[in-house]
């Protein structure tokens, strides 16, 4: 019997991908920027709604583009402790310190109550995560931003597709930044991006994400993050699906929602969200009707997953000044279930039954 997982790719029929190839195979422009990158940049932009938009490699180099161009580097971040791990490794790779914020109970975004508190003169920038796709208190953070003058760089991995208050959910702060791994809602195999609000960071970190020169005129340090063309090939493929994509997971999430009705927690979505249906989490009561859970499913080949888990202030390698309650419980008792185009409505049933 198949086993199901929390996901499983997305893949656009092979016409639409192999159409895309054949140009490659003609033209033989593979990378450096070539016309599939180029076009799936601006209409990532157009869908997006948004003015700037870099397409990189992965969404944890644009984590670190984002922290780079804003010469954020041995200072202090603020961050989220419930996340993947790439939101943290990201800061330190960046030579920052994490500096750890609880999350709120209700949706599981950072707590923005509890971040003045954690300002202090090293303080350079806060690194909130729209977790799940769910929206952070955006309109808080910026206050307390401005306040300090700090910068607001958005994880914005899980918002592809997510709109709030009319915007999209990774057009907020100085810059969002998005994955689009093969594992995500909408994904180039590899691939990630930054959309960035001011004009003069977003062309330095463009410039910066290929090497930092143009021709033989060496501006300033950079790395290579280009994307190549294959990669965009897909991404152009699966662009044209996005709509059916988000309805379908729509599908399966209400499905979900009406056969669990009342059963299990669920994060609360704000007021004003479009939501993409990117991740279905449910919170049990505890570790240990998680962990029957788990096993109950396994035995009909269902494995979710614990999303996310551990929570990043009690990773080996950081530092244990920051406890966080809240993020360690939740952390305990979350999971993830299988949601993604192409699960049979009858493996959601069985599901729910035995839950
Ligand atoms: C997937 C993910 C990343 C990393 O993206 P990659 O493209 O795999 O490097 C970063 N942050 C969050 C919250 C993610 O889910």
């Amino acid at each position: 019997m198949e086993k199901i997982y929390v996901t499983k790719s997305y893949l656009p029929p092979r016409e639409d991908f192999f159409k895309y190839v054949s140009e490659i195979f003609d033209n033989c422009i593979l990378t450096n920027e070539g016309p599939f990158s180029k076009l799936l940049t601006e209409k990532i932009r157009y869908f997006l709604n948004v003015d700037n938009f870099s397409y990189v490699t992965n969404g944890t180099i644009a984590l670190q583009l984002a922290l780079k161009s804003l010469n954020i580097s041995n200072g202090e971040v603020i961050t989220t402790p419930f996340s993947y791990v790439a939101t943290v490794s990201s800061i330190l790779w960046e030579r920052c310190k994490p500096v750890f914020v609880d999350i709120e109970c209700e949706n599981f975004t950072i707590d923005p109550d509890k971040i003045e508190e954690k300002i202090t003169e090293k303080t350079q920038a806060i690194m909130p995560v729209h977790v799940f796709g769910y929206a952070c208190n955006v309109k808080k953070i910026e206050e307390i931003a401005k306040k300090y003058n700090l910068n607001v760089i958005y994880d914005a991995a899980h918002t592809f597709g997510s709109k709030y208050k009319g915007h999209s959910l990774c057009s907020y702060g100085d810059i969002s930044t998005l994955s689009f791994h093969a594992t995500k809602l909408f994904h180039t195999i590899e691939g990630g991006g930054c959309i960035v609000n001011d004009r003069e960071t977003f062309e330095k970190l463009e410039l910066m994400k290929r090497f930092g020169h143009v021709g033989d005129n060496h501006i300033m340090l950079g790395i290579n993050a280009k994307q190549d063309e294959f990669n965009a090939a897909m991404g152009l493929a699966n662009l044209e699906h996005i709509g059916e994509i988000v309805a379908e997971r729509k599908r399966i999430s209400e499905l979900y929602d009406f056969l669990l009705e009342g059963k299990l927690r669920r994060p609360k979505k704000q007021e004003g969200l479009e939501y993409n249906y990117a991740y279905y989490p449910v919170l049990f009561e505890s570790e240990k009707e998680l962990l029957a859970a788990f096993e109950r499913l396994a035995r009909i080949n269902v494995y979710p997953r614990r999303y996310f888990y551990p929570s990043l202030n009690i990773l080996p390698y950081i530092e244990k000044t920051d406890q966080c309650p809240v993020s360690e419980d939740i952390s305990s008792r979350i999971a993830c279930f299988p949601l993604y185009v192409g699960l049979k409505y009858a493996i959601v049933r069985n599901i729910c039954e035995v839950l």
